[in-house]
């Protein structure tokens, strides 16, 4: 059952929403060769509890950290250890914090110096097929046409679109109604109602759509071992339009990124 949202709680959200986005800006510019995953999570640990909130993943299903770190071929729920990060590899970060009882949740997969350029692709291409998806999150549509969306813009590039994990409703609890898959036929699936909120997060492979799983019983990676980029915001519905609660302007702040993607994806919402 979708839960939708007062304006009151919607505001809510979007602190806790704001959180993570901060969390993931604070963490941008430590994010170099020689950083392990593990000094990162206690980082954005304290960082989240600074600010009031509460780690939305540590112990949610078990999970043993604040945040979720999947470098290269990891898609997602990738356990923070302490092998340092090296130059030309890319971290999947995803970062969850519980303020007044909502969750935020949303992940970007950022850079560790100079990486390759068909892999620079893959994040560029899996980023802008998130705001592609957003696009579609509006009055009238369903949750094919989101998942539609994001499958087209980025299969037309080759890639794979993983199966098996998807997006969510979000509120109190971390994982609502409905689920929202980065793939889906135009008109199928739940209708949109005004106040819900989601989290859309294209998981995206380079090669095969095709995952396996690490024995830690968490940790997901493409069956080819090639790369997986990650981008994921929270999304309110508001007037019948697609609302970001979260951005990435705190991660551009911190490595002097110029970057107009969400000024870009509000003009074409409200033209
Ligand atoms: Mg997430
Ligand atoms: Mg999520």
């Amino acid at each position: 059952m979708i839960i939708p949202k007062s304006r009151e709680e919607i505001e809510l959200m979007r602190e806790s929403a704001l959180i993570v986005s901060k969390t993931l800006g604070m963490l941008a510019p430590e994010i170099k060769p020689g950083v392990t995953t593990l000094q990162l999570d206690k980082l954005a640990e304290e960082f989240i509890r600074d600010h009031d909130a509460v780690p939305g993943f540590l112990g949610l299903y078990d999970f043993p950290n604040s945040l979720c770190m999947s470098p290269n071929a990891q898609v997602v729920h990738g356990i923070p250890n302490d092998t340092p990060l090296k130059e030309g590899d890319i971290i999947s970060i995803d970062c969850g914090a519980i303020k007044n009882g909502f969750y935020g949740d949303h992940a970007y997969t950022f850079e560790v110096g100079e990486v390759a350029p068909e892999v620079k692709k893959l994040l560029d291409v899996t980023k802008e097929s998130l705001y592609v998806g957003i696009r579609e999150f509006k009055a009238g549509n369903r949750v094919g046409d989101v998942g539609y969306a994001i499958q087209k813009y980025t299969e037309d590039h080759g890639y794979g679109v993983v199966r098996e994990l998807v997006g969510h409703g979000l509120g109190r609890t971390m994982h609502e109604d409905p689920e929202m898959p980065n793939y889906g036929k135009r008109g199928r699936g739940k209708k949109f109602v005004e106040g819900m909120v989601v989290a859309i997060e294209p998981m995206i492979n380079m090669g095969t759509k095709r995952i396996k799983q690490l024995p830690d019983g968490w940790t997901i990676l493409t069956a080819d071992n090639k790369p997986s980029a990650h981008f994921e915001h929270n999304v309110a519905l508001v007037d019948g339009k697609p609302e970001l609660l979260s951005t990435f302007k705190y991660i551009y702040e911190s490595l002097n990124i110029k970057s107009k993607e969400e000024d870009e994806f509000r003009a074409k919402v409200y033209d």
